[in-house]
């Protein structure tokens, strides 16, 4: 049993799965990817992205191959192009999310969050009492049957099985991005 299950480990799942951990939950981080992972981005964050992230001490991992941004170009039909630049010291960083997305799940793992790839979050697991019908945990299915590379022992049913596992915890967190899965899900 967890106290919140964190589906989805890209930089919302495990900065959300970091900063639980720190605060004493016991936090189990689902991704369907193995990491490291490519990310379709433009692979630059802004200067406010980069204050949050050294505020909670988690830019050691990925900012010395990072570059220094200092603005940007934004380019679009007819030749229209505006220029513009962060304000007097501030600068973004670029680096590619490769790098940073295994960086910060690496932190959520020294954070004491347990971490399972290969793991599709197929969506909520819901037991109905009576009436009620209540969110208990999440409803997984292993991605492919590859060796396991997980923070963890292996579980019956888990990643490896192709088997549906059933996880269960008191609160769940969204952090699978636009495909929202669970979000869908927890709809109908
Ligand atoms: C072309 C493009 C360029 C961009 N450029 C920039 C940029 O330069 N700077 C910037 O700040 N932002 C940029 N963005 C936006 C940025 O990519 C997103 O805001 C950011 O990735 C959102 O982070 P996230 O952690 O919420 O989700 P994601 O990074 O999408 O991570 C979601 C994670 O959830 C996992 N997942 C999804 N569904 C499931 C499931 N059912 N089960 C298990 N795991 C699941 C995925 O494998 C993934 O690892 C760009 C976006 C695009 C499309």
């Amino acid at each position: 049993m967890y106290d919140v299950i964190v589906c989805g480990a890209g930089p919302a799942g495990s900065v959300a799965a970091t900063v639980l951990s720190r605060g004493g939950a016991r936090v189990l981080l689902l991704d369907r990817a193995r990491f490291p992972r490519p990310k379709l981005c433009g692979d630059t964050m802004n200067p406010g992205t980069v204050a949050i992230l050294r505020r909670l001490g988690l830019t050691a991992g990925f900012e010395p191959s990072a570059l220094p941004v200092d603005g940007m170009i934004v380019t679009g039909e007819r030749g229209v192009c505006v220029r513009a630049a962060y304000e007097g010291a501030a600068r973004g960083l670029a680096i590619e999310r490769r790098a940073l997305d295994a960086a910060l799940l690496q932190a959520a793992v020294a954070a004491g969050a347990r971490v399972e790839e290969g793991v599709l979050v197929r969506g909520p697991l819901i037991e109905t009492t009576g009436r009620a019908a209540r969110v208990r945990g999440i409803v997984t299915a292993a991605t492919c049957a590859c060796p396991r590379r997980s923070s963890s022992p292996p579980t019956a049913g888990g990643r490896g099985s192709r088997r549906r596992s059933d996880w269960r915890a008191s609160r769940g967190v969204r952090g699978d991005g636009r495909s929202a899965r669970t979000s869908r899900t927890s709809r109908t």
